[in-house]
């Protein structure tokens, strides 16, 4: 079988984790023998520095018609000019709309051999495996109004937290589909208490839940997750949100892990063909400090591959093997500088890739 999969590798550390993503890809298809055709276009800043704009119409041409996208990072100090709207993350803004990618899954795992790393307690992360939906096109980040103006009493401004059910429910149906092939929990987190948009999140989530006899929907208050969610991470399964809350709470969640560059993402959108298109990338940006030097960990780019490999091409087996290798590797002691400690091998971006890569054609035992 043949796909064909979109490569925006943007700026920064972009670029260098991508390449070690397309070396797992490039693995797969030598033990699995599929096919995948990539396209390559510019996006962020190097789409702003060679285009003039974050991204083409044509990028976004490419993306539409491709199986998946494959995503670096966004962004940098260099088009950090506050004198111009123009900015290299409008390329993300404009995919995830125009796509209509509504869910962004951000699975967070501990993984035993990286708990030190985690500013947490070993006892309080072991074990912590967790699949944040966060809804992505919609609620405080999108709706309207969302202005500034001058009043006789001075400057004022507004954002809107607006959902309709059409967007709670899809989002929540997204959570409950995965839980019944995990655990078969879903926390939806929502602020009931305090905002009306909340009530009819609760509502709906708790409509879309009863149809999923084998699935626990349960509702906890945000500013309650918050803490729970470093106090006892283990409780949680699958967890909804909205695009705020979500946003917040997945980079809470990456103590978990230990470092940003162990966590991929998958933002999903269900196409009228019943095709999945999904655009996969690392949850962390483009890391300007330490661009170029070959120390960043492509560990989230590969984790990302093998989310493309499970919900764009339905290719389970094959996302397995990529997230065996990484824990395989994990386990003998390799590490980039993020997850360094003593008495483990360092090795460079490039290097962590061709152990991933190599460990998928050269399975162990
Ligand atoms: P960042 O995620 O790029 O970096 C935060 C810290 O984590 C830095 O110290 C960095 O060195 C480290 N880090 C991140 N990824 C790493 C990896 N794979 N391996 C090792 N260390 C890693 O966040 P930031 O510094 O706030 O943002 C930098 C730029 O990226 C900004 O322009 C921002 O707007 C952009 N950004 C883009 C995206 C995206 O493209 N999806 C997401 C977040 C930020």
């Amino acid at each position: 079988m043949s796909y064909s999969i979109a490569v925006l590798r943007g700026d920064g550390i972009g670029p260098e984790v991508t390449v070690e993503a397309l070396k797992t890809l490039a693995a797969i298809k030598e033990r699995f023998g599929h096919g995948f055709l990539y396209e390559e276009g510019l996006v962020g800043g190097a789409s702003l520095d060679e285009l003039g704009v974050p991204m083409t119409d044509d990028t976004l041409a490419l993306c539409q018609r491709s199986d998946a996208i494959l995503f670096g990072a966004a962004g940098g100090p260099k088009w950090d000019d506050a004198s111009t709207d123009l900015r290299p993350e409008q390329a993300l803004f404009r995919l995830r709309k125009e796509l209509n990618l509504f869910a962004n899954l951000r699975p967070v795992r501990s993984y035993p051999m990286l708990d030190e790393k985690s500013p947490l307690r070993p006892e309080v992360v072991r074990g912590a495996d967790i699949i944040f939906v966060r809804e992505l096109t919609g609620g405080l980040y999108f709706s309207q109004p969302k202005k500034r103006w001058q009043t006789p009493e001075g400057r004022r401004a507004v954002d809107s937290e607006d959902y309709s059910e059409q967007e709670i429910e899809r989002v929540v149906r997204v959570a409950c589909e995965l839980a019944t092939k995990r655990r078969k929990k879903v926390v939806s987190v929502d602020k009931f208490n305090a905002l009306i948009s909340s009530r009819l999140w609760r509502q709906v989530a708790t409509e879309v839940g009863s149809e999923y006899a084998d699935v626990d929907l349960s509702h906890m208050l945000a500013d309650t997750f918050a803490m729970q969610l470093i106090v006892r991470p283990t409780q949680f399964d699958v967890v909804v949100t909205t695009n705020m809350f979500g946003d917040i709470f997945t980079d809470e969640a990456a103590v978990l892990a230990g470092s940003m560059g162990m966590l991929p993402s998958a933002s999903l959108s269900g196409l009228p063909d019943g095709r999945t298109l999904g655009l996969y990338e690392p949850i962390h940006g483009s890391a300007p400090d330490i661009a170029g030097q070959g120390i960043a960990n492509p560990l989230a780019a590969i984790l990302s591959s093998a989310l493309l490999l499970r919900y764009s091409l339905g290719l389970d087996e094959e996302a397995c093997v990529v997230e065996h290798a990484v824990t395989s590797i994990l386990e003998e002691g390799y590490r980039t500088s993020d997850i360094y400690s003593e008495g483990t091998r360092k090795v460079s971006t490039q290097e962590m890739g061709e152990l991933v890569a190599t460990r998928i054609r050269e399975p162990k035992g």
